[in-house]
């Protein structure tokens, strides 16, 4: 199926409500731009099928199941828990999507890469987390294979993505139309990845700019809209910009995906809109700690994040946020600087002195499990 063919799919009332500038960002132009712009305020066509946000009290953690390398694991079986980390980046992709990448990607010495993966996962196995989430998508280095056998060396339980980084979409990606993108994400979800018997456990996407997600990392949105919905799966985006990240909501919104699925990486210190997306049943990771001053120059000391966090806490928000440090164990080309282990020997105990052992353990184990549960139409 073609592009044109899968754009002139769309119904209209759909394209309307986007909105003029997200139907503008989604590559469309001419008579259907100038007519969602008229009528960009009318009501939108499709909202998501949302329920009440469940708050802590009703969301029985320990019965949930997360979908992980090593099949389905109960909540009860999970002591802390992780909800954004890395074993493996790869930030050797050249070009647009299309155009020929990197000869050197994921080229490396995988028995290095594992050994050093078990090292690290060992050590914050060691110090109680039972759960590793990994980000690691197709286009930056996903290594199903060995994510698994790093998780079977360590008896660490460890959750890999599908989806896409930005628009690093992988060179099999080519010309493919936003449902055939989609139907790769489900099939992940519901079947496997890379030949292997192993679900990916959530959707990880990302955004590149702050003017908001491109053409290109918006059709791959939308397909991550189309099949979480399809799955009932959570999305978890790279999304440090916070107009760029109310942009790309929007776009999933309209796709009818339900916040109540969404895990917001990366947000810039602006509390605020956490909390705006939290009452929508967003769940906010702070993931840069261990690191100050952060990626973008912020206080990212394990105060100011306890500070934000109390924020949240405050607007009786605590059940939406989790802490975590965004570590790559190996990234290639150059190296990434973060301490996984920093979470549980330095910031945890802060963590527990400031809001009481029960609210630090729901945001180190309890939110963590609630955001990455399985689809809840994956069986
Ligand atoms: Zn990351």
């Amino acid at each position: 199926m073609s592009e044109d063919v899968d754009k002139a799919r769309l119904d209209r009332r759909e394209l309307l409500g986007l909105g003029a500038g997200a139907v503008l960002a989604a590559g469309l132009t001419g008579g259907l731009a100038d007519a969602a712009s008229a009528e960009a305020r009318r009501p939108r066509s499709r909202k998501p099928a949302r329920g009440p946000v469940p708050r802590f009290a009703d969301r029985q953690v320990d019965k949930l199941v997360v979908e992980t390398v090593h099949g389905p694991v109960k909540g009860a079986d999970i002591p802390f828990a992780m909800g954004h980390e890395h074993v493996f980046g790869d930030l050797h992709r050249v070009g647009k999507v299309g155009q020929p990448w990197d000869p050197a990607y994921m080229d490396v010495d995988w028995a290095d890469v594992t050994a050093k993966g078990v090292e690290t996962v060992r050590a914050v196995r060691d110090q109680g987390v039972g759960l590793w989430v990994d980000w690691t998508p197709w286009g930056v280095g996903r290594s199903v294979q060995m994510t698994r056998d790093v998780a079977r060396q360590t008896g660490m339980k460890m959750v890999v993505p599908t989806g896409i980084y930005k628009d690093f979409a992988p060179p099999e990606f080519t010309g493919m139309t936003i449902n055939e993108m989609a139907e790769r994400f489900y099939r992940e979800l519901m079947y496997g990845c890379d030949g292997l018997p192993v679900r990916a456990g959530f959707i990880k996407i990302a955004i590149t700019d702050e003017k908001g997600p491109n053409k290109a990392e918006t059709r791959i949105h939308r397909a991550a809209a189309r099949a979480a919905r399809r799955a009932g799966a959570t999305i978890a985006a790279h999304a440090p910009f916070v107009d760029a990240t109310m942009r790309l909501v929007r776009i999933l919104e309209h796709e009818g995906f339900d916040l109540q699925r969404f895990v917001w990486g990366h947000p810039r210190a602006a509390v605020d809109a956490h909390i705006k997306l939290a009452k929508k049943g967003a769940t906010i990771a702070y993931d840069e700690i261990s690191i100050n001053p952060g990626f973008w120059g912020e206080d990212t000391s394990d105060e100011a994040i306890i500070d934000r966090i109390q924020r949240l806490v405050d607007a009786g928000l605590g059940d939406r946020v989790m802490a975590t440090t965004d570590d790559c164990v190996v990234m290639v080309p150059q190296n990434y600087e973060r301490d996984c282990t920093h979470l549980h020997r330095t910031f945890a105990p802060k963590l527990r002195a400031r809001l009481g052992e029960q609210t630090a353990n729901m945001i180190l184990r309890d939110n963590v499990i609630w955001a990455f549960r399985r689809g809840s139409h994956v069986r």
